[in-house]
């Protein structure tokens, strides 16, 4: 489908958005023009049936997508989504994404998005394995540890990230660990990659703190969603002594003054499959939880889960986008005009391609680290990325997120000239 059709079809989406974020940074520098139409034209879009038996005999066909956005700086990195809304453009928009997280990490990928039209909350395990093993046959000369690597996502995990590994390298007669990252330790996975993202949201919390002069220990927090990303960001900020006082679900909200407990709060949701109903809590409208009176604010649910409606009424003077694309950019220019230090999603989540990137060295090299390296290591690429995207943004006079972008350009761009137009 054309994108002009696509457009017509879908309306504005988080591709337009992400279009519009890469002219708004265009505005503020002189980027190459040729780098910005490679970010605007993805390399490949790929749409595969994946038909399937279901446990009751019936087949069924689901929709598959992998976007591989660019492969200027190396092969393709980008995770895996189960999801009954998905669409092209969702994923179009967080390859985009993808391409500039690497960049601005300094790791040597390019960005991609997949992931199937389909609810694994109401699959069996065995027909998730069957939509999982089919997808991965679809796309088997896509992927490959040197072409395109996914990883865990929304509505997948590590077992999803075991199944296609297993796929693939029986497609190809031998194992390749290298193919995914996510995937458990016992398969070649890395220590540190299930709360790596947590980890490096905590890191980055912490620094915007330090950079606005509050004190890290006791610094409060609302927390928006709590699955994969939300959990791990919720005992990461604990360890580093702040206060988790609100966290929210799509179904509902718990806060306490004093600090939520976590791991009370973990068994809870796995117990009742929601947070609403945690004993020594007070219940919570859901969304009321965006605009507590909190030294932090954590979006960590769903792309635009902070809107232009509620972005004025914020109150936290610091944001840390985990989710990506939680902010829309009606929402991000409220909160930079009442000066909301925003920390942008690919710093506040890049805790989990980073690891990522450790995994696949340590599956290339048949060596493996121990936990305190991933972190140390992780420590520095975190902190030191912060540090120069900041310097870029005082160098602009722009803001976190813009100077993110501009650091980006500036990298695939040089990739992109260095390597030059084939033929
Ligand atoms: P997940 O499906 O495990 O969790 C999503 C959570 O958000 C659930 O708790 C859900 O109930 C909640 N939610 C949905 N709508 C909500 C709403 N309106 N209000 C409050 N809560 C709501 O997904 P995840 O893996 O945790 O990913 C969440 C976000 O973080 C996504 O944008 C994802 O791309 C991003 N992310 C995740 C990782 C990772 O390692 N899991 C890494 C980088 C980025």
């Amino acid at each position: 489908m054309s994108e002009r059709a696509f457009l017509r079809e879908q309306g504005p989406t988080l591709w337009t958005m992400f279009k519009d974020r890469i002219d708004r940074m265009v505005a503020l520098t002189d980027a190459d023009p040729a780098t910005v139409e490679y970010f605007k034209h993805p390399k490949q879009v790929i749409t595969v049936a994946v038909p399937i038996r279901m446990d009751t005999g019936e087949i069924r066909f689901y929709t598959g997508y992998r976007v591989i956005h660019s492969v200027a700086r190396g092969p393709a990195k980008g995770g895996l989504r189960y999801r009954p809304d998905l669409t092209l453009s969702e994923l179009l928009g967080l390859a985009g994404l993808m391409t500039i997280k690497c960049a601005v990490l300094a790791l040597p990928f390019g960005g991609s998005k997949g992931g199937v039209v389909c609810d694994p909350k109401t699959l069996s395990q065995r027909e998730l394995e069957r939509i999982t093993r089919r997808y991965t046959s679809e796309l088997v000369d896509v992927f490959g540890p040197d072409k395109d690597v996914p990883a865990p996502d929304v509505g997948t995990n590590s077992q999803v990230m075991a199944w296609v590994m297993d796929t693939y390298s029986m497609n190809k007669g031998v194992s390749v660990p290298g193919v995914v990252t996510g995937k458990p330790v016992a398969i070649g996975g890395s220590h540190g990659r299930g709360t790596a993202t947590g980890w490096g949201a905590s890191v980055m919390t912490a620094r915007a703190l330090e950079e606005q002069g509050k004190p890290v220990e006791g610094a409060s927090v609302a927390l928006q969603g709590f699955g994969h990303a939300g959990r791990s960001t919720a005992e990461h900020l604990v360890k580093r002594g702040m206060k988790v006082v609100a966290i929210s679900d799509s179904r509902g909200a718990v806060e306490n003054s004093h600090g939520l407990d976590i791991a009370a709060l973990v068994k809870h949701k796995s117990e009742t499959g929601q947070v609403a109903g945690l004993q020594e809590a007070q219940p919570l409208a859901r969304d009321d939880l965006l605009t507590m009176r909190t030294d932090v604010l954590i979006p960590a649910a769903m792309h635009d889960s902070l809107p232009g409606s509620i972005a004025p009424r914020v109150r936290a003077k610091i944001v840390v986008e985990v989710a990506n694309a939680a902010i829309t950019p009606v929402a991000d220019q409220s909160l930079k005009d009442r000066g909301v230090l925003v920390v942008p999603d690919v710093l506040a989540n890049a805790g989990g391609v980073t690891v990522s990137y450790f995994e696949w060295v340590q599956d290339a090299s048949e060596f493996y680290w121990t936990e305190d390296e991933i972190w140390e290591r992780l420590a520095k690429v975190m902190v030191g990325s912060y540090n120069t995207v900041s310097e870029v943004a005082q160098r602009y006079r722009t803001d976190l997120r813009m100077a993110a972008y501009i650091v980006a350009m500036e990298r695939v761009g040089e990739a992109t000239r260095l390597r030059g137009l084939y033929p």
